[in-house]
C-alpha cells in the first residue's frame, strides 16, 4: 500500500519514513529534501527555494508539482512508496492526484500522526544530521541520540542542523500546516482513506502500530 504521512512539522514523518524504508524498501520521496537537494546545486532556483523555506513559507503549488512529477517519474514503481511531505495543500492534492494518474501509481493511504505543538518543537529543535549519510538524530531522545556528542556515529563527522529548524520559522510552520495541511485530513477521511495514530508515543511503538495496520491493510 502507498501512504502519505500527513503531519505537523515535528511529528516525526522522516523518522517513520526511514524505518518503513530500512525494514520495507519503500521508494521514499521526501517533499522537503526534493527541496533541499535542489538548494545544495547552487541553482538560481535553489536559491529563491533557500528563501522561501528559511520563512517558514510553502513552495508555489505548480513548482512543486514539477519537481514531484520528476523526481517520481526517476523511480522503480514496483515498490511502494511513501509520500513524506506531499501534497501539503488542497491544491497539491489535486496535482498529485493528476501524476498519480500520469504515472500509474496507486493513490496512496493518508496516515495522520497527531502532535501538541509543543511537542514536536522541541523535536524540531533537537533535530539533527549527517550531512554525509544523512542519518537523523535527535539530542533529545535517548533512543536517537548520537553515541558522541555531535558526532555522526557511521561516518565520524560532525552533525549539522536544518536551517529552518529554529524557534521562529518553526512557529510559522506550524501556522502553515495549521492554515494548509490540516484540511487535508478530512480530504483522506471523507474518501475513506485515512488512519490517526498518537504522534506522542515513542518512535518504535508507534511504528509498530502503524506496522500492524499495514499488514492489515495489505
Ligand atoms: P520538511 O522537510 O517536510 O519539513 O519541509 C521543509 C520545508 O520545505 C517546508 O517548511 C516548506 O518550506 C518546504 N516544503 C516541503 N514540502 C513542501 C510542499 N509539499 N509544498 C510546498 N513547500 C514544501
Amino acid at each position: 500500500m502507498n501512504i502519505i504521512f500527513l503531519a505537523a512539522p515535528g511529528a516525526g514523518k522522516g523518522t517513520l519514513s526511514d524505518m518503513l524504508k530500512a525494514k520495507y524498501g519503500y521508494n521514499h520521496i521526501s517533499a522537503g529534501e526534493v527541496l533541499r537537494e535542489e538548494v545544495s546545486s547552487g541553482s538560481e532556483l535553489g536559491n529563491e527555494i533557500k528563501a522561501i523555506i528559511d520563512k517558514g513559507m510553502l513552495i508555489d503549488d505548480e513548482l512543486m508539482k514539477k519537481l514531484m512529477l520528476k523526481k517520481l517519474s526517476s523511480l522503480d514503481k514496483s515498490k511502494n512508496f511513501i509520500f513524506d511531505g506531499y501534497p501539503r495543500t488542497v491544491v497539491q492534492v489535486n496535482h498529485y492526484k493528476e501524476i498519480c494518474k500520469e504515472l500509474e501509481i496507486e493513490e496512496a493511504y493518508g496516515i495522520y500522526l497527531y502532535i501538541d505543538k509543543d511537542v514536536a518543537m522541541k523535536r524540531a529543535l533537537g533535530r539533527r544530521n549527517c550531512p554525509n549519510c544523512k542519518r537523523g538524530y535527535n539530542i533529545y531522545s535517548d533512543d536517537f541520540k548520537p553515541m558522541v556528542e555531535g558526532i555522526c556515529d557511521d561516518c565520524n563527522v560532525e552533525l549539522i542542523s536544518r536551517n529552518d529548524d529554529n524557534e521562529e520559522s518553526f512557529n510559522k510552520r506550524f501556522d502553515t500546516y495549521l492554515k494548509e495541511t490540516e484540511p487535508l485530513i478530512k480530504i483522506f477521511d471523507v474518501e475513506g482513506k485515512l488512519v490517526e495514530f498518537d504522534a506522542l508515543k515513542n518512535s518504535s511503538k508507534l511504528f509498530s502500530e502503524i506496522e500492524e495496520f499495514l499488514e492489515k491493510n495489505k
